[in-house]
């Protein structure tokens, strides 16, 4: 006999979701986390998009530490001295709330309570080491050479999956399966980043950019979300690109982004509070690990579930519907957990947008991680701006000849360009 119905390896959003369920399932579930409290370890923007908590916790919105709501959302491409946007704000998006701006700290200790109060064990500050495999069923977990049993585990480390290499389950991560991701938090008064980012108190700005000004081959995205009375200001980096570069570290990164001119100007007599570092996966379908086996399951960044095109970056949401549809898997195979019963996952997933969209988007990182969208595009649309803007008293061309002598004096051809925007358009 087990001591436990199911183990659950850690109490990110995939964990924590995962353990409401089953414990309002009536199992009698561990949740173990190796921050104290949860959160401590957990590195995100972050933009928690859509409503699938409600699935698992009704008008959570009442409760949960959200910071504001999305109402402009920007996409933009930094060049050495140029921003090139596009902005959305509206009304609508604010009535529908789709995107919380969330801190991590905050929000995974409030979900990790939920889990408690549904009847979850939780226990902070201890690390698993692997899964216990005997006779090729999952067993339980191994801590410090102590031995948890369970009838199933449900894997939600994150996006450092020790516990499933240590256990043989899955390869060691390579560099095409994540990146690097840094975040600071800024601290300035609320009134000044409602004045700055140009939203009201709930109203939120999130924005993500294109680092076109970086030099030496290296690629990397970045971002800003305002907080209540803080911003997250963060870079998200190719480590193949890291890698071959061999000189250039993150934080050199990340202090370009920051001394860059519009960035500088945002964030302007604010004060560092925090600065943190975390794997992004970035891999998709070539990086996952098989999502199930006897005796346990697979979710959240664990399983590499994460979706970024450049204008979002969606994980939090995955690692949600991943954890409620692993805990549901359990419950419908109570008293009968096998390889074969626990395969239904795969459907679930299949079924909800979590599999389907990484199908869909299989590949999207060779667009988002591509020098024509982190080089090139960022150039020939400053030529274009500027072409359009820099008033000489010269007769004015169309947009067709402005575009074409753009994109000759970036030493591209216009038929690559329309294949590679082609490409762009099909996979985004
Ligand atoms: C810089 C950055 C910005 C991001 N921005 C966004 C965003 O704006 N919106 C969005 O949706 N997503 C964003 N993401 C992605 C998002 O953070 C992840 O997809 C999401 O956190 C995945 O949730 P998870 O529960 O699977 O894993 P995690 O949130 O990583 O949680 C895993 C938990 O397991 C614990 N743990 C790990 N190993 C063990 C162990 N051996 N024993 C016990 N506990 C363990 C960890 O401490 C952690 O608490 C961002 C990521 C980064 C790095």
């Amino acid at each position: 006999m087990s001591e436990f119905d199911v183990i659950v390896i850690g109490a990110g959003p995939a964990g924590s979701s995962a353990a409401i369920k089953l414990a309002q399932g009536g199992m009698n579930v561990l949740l173990v986390e190796r921050g104290d409290p949860p959160g401590t370890k957990n590195v995100s923007g972050a933009v928690l998009w859509g409503d699938e908590l409600s699935k698992v916790v009704p008008d959570w919105e009442r409760s949960a530490p959200i910071e504001r709501y999305v109402t402009r959302k920007e996409v933009a491409f930094l060049t050495e001295k140029s921003k090139i946007a596009i902005s959305y704000s509206s009304q609508d998006l604010m009535e529908r709330k789709s995107g919380k701006i969330i801190v991590r700290g905050k929000f995974d200790q409030w979900l990790a309570r939920k889990a408690k109060d549904a009847g979850a064990m939780l226990v902070t500050g201890i690390t698993i080491d692997k899964l216990v495999i005997d006779g090729g069923k999952v067993i339980g977990v191994m801590q410090d050479g102590d031995v948890i049993t369970s009838d199933a585990v449900i894997v939600a480390e994150g996006a450092n999956p020790r516990v499933l290499i240590n256990s043989g389950l899955r390869p060691k991560l390579s560099d095409h399966d994540v990146a690097l991701g840094i975040k600071e938090t800024i601290k300035l008064p609320e009134n000044v980043i409602n004045e700055r980012f140009n939203v009201d108190s709930k109203g939120g700005y999130a924005s993500e950019f294109v680092l076109g000004f970086l030099d030496d081959g290296i690629l990397s995205g970045g971002f800003l979300y305002t907080n209540r009375d803080t911003v997250s200001l963060g870079i998200v980096a190719s480590l193949d690109r890291l890698r071959a570069n061999g000189m250039t570290h993150s934080y050199d990164i990340m202090g370009k982004f920051e001394e860059h001119p519009f960035i500088k100007n945002l964030i302007k007599d604010g004060i560092p509070d925090e600065y943190a570092a975390h794997l992004v996966p970035e891999g998709g379908l070539a990086s996952m690990p098989k999502l199930y086996g006897n005796g346990y399951l697979v979710t959240g960044d664990a399983a590499m579930f994460t979706f970024s095109n450049g204008m979002v970056l969606q994980g939090i949401n995955y690692a949600i519907t991943s954890g409620i549809l692993a805990a549901e898997t359990i419950l419908e195979n109570k008293g009968k957990i096998s390889e074969e019963t626990l395969s239904n996952y795969v459907n679930k997933l299949r079924n909800s947008y979590v599999l389907s969209d990484l199908y869909t988007f299989n590949g999207i990182q060779n667009v988002t991680w591509s020098d024509f969208t982190q080089k090139t595009m960022p150039k020939i649309l400053d030529s274009v701006m500027m072409s359009m803007f820099d008033e000489r008293g010269m007769p004015k061309k169309h947009l067709m000849q402005v575009l074409s002598a753009a994109v000759k004096s970036n030493g591209m051809k216009y038929t690559e360009l329309i294949s590679s925007g082609y490409r762009m358009m099909r996979k985004m």
